[in-house]
């Protein structure tokens, strides 16, 4: 792998970032959507229909229909709202907030500790520690890396001088 493609891997995963965003909120968007669907759709049957409905249609539903309706009506929002709240509390969620991404570097840092994990595993859920390599086959002879430990993934970051303290 040659330098020019590793800047290439470099703004491939700045373009992961948007996707990621977009799979995490577009749920909300849906629900937002449905629910003035749902608004826009009550108002123009109030509007419409609310004189005939109440005289004919109404004493025609049977009770029991309209509470079976509502409580299928609730089990529905009650579904959303968990996956809503699965989506932004859930594992893979919490576990990348306690990372921090290094947009000019391209992987992850933990907050706290200060661990470099891999980008490219991390939005999969997998906390893939880097490890400082000297990787040969480059036109400059031996490069050296932060190597993703997952052999899936293999990715490669570049190495900054002073990424590693001297002991
Ligand atoms: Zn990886």
């Amino acid at each position: 792998m040659a330098y020019g493609d590793l800047q290439s891997t470099r703004s491939s995963i700045r373009k992961m970032k948007l996707p990621e965003k977009v799979r995490e909120w577009w749920p909300l968007a849906l629900i937002s959507g449905i629910l003035g669907g749902i608004g826009t759709l009550l108002t123009s049957i109030y509007q419409d229909a609310v004189g005939p409905f109440l005289a004919h249609v109404l004493p025609a539903v049977n009770n029991k229909t309209l509470l079976l309706l509502c409580l299928l009506l609730f089990l529905v929002c009650m579904l959303m709202i968990a996956w809503v709240a699965f989506i932004a509390f859930g594992d893979k969620a919490r576990m990348m907030r306690n990372y921090e991404h290094l947009e000019t570097r391209g992987f992850w840092v933990h907050r706290k500790t200060g661990k470099r994990v891999c980008g490219n595993c991390l939005i999969k859920g997998i906390e893939s520690p880097l490890t400082v390599l000297s990787v040969s086959g480059y036109r400059s002879g031996s490069v050296i890396l932060w190597v993703c430990g997952n052999k899936d993934c293999d990715k490669r970051y570049p190495f900054e001088q002073g990424d590693i303290k001297a002991d």
